[in-house]
């Protein structure tokens, strides 16, 4: 960012509240780049009994994780699960349970993740490429981002972690 979206003057770097951040060189606006964390939802998705763990198109081949997405403007994180689970695996939700709220420091993100289980057939979106069910034993968590929703999860089910 060079210029400010606001007033269009030149934005300078500036220590403020502890941080370098992004401020408008102008006395006449106070515009601040916060760079605060974005929201993630994520959802742990229970299919007649078993987890659906989706490949992205942009990941290694063999790294499947739990499904997630951006809230659209003023959407509540509840239902944005529901329409990801809609949009991504086009199965129906019928039931949900917020897992916990996770900070992502890495990608300055902050991931809310949810159990749903759903009901339907699995059609992939085009953001993936392949998916496979497992078992709740066969989850296994790893340790940052949506791993840590899976691990509190697994917690939650009385499966050793
Ligand atoms: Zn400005």
């Amino acid at each position: 960012m060079k210029f400010c979206p606001q007033c269009k003057s030149d934005i300078n770097e500036d220590e403020l509240d502890g941080a370098v951040r992004l401020i408008c060189s102008s006395t006449q606006c106070d515009y601040i780049y916060w760079n605060n964390p974005i929201p993630v939802i994520a959802g742990i998705v229970e299919l007649d009994g078993k987890f659906v763990m989706a490949h992205n198109v942009t990941w290694p081949k063999g790294m499947f994780s739990v499904i997630t997405g951006f809230l659209e403007q003023r959407e509540d994180p509840a239902e944005c699960i529901v329409r990801e689970t809609k949009e991504e695996l086009g199965l129906d939700v019928y039931e949900q349970k917020l897992v916990g709220v996770y900070g992502f420091d890495r990608m300055n993100q902050v991931i809310i993740a949810y159990h749903v289980k759903a009901k339907g057939k699995i059609v992939l979106n085009e953001e993936l490429d392949d998916y496979k069910l497992v078992e709740l034993n066969e989850l296994k968590p790893w340790p940052f981002g949506t791993g840590l929703a899976i691990k509190d999860f697994l917690i939650m089910n009385n499966v050793e972690v």
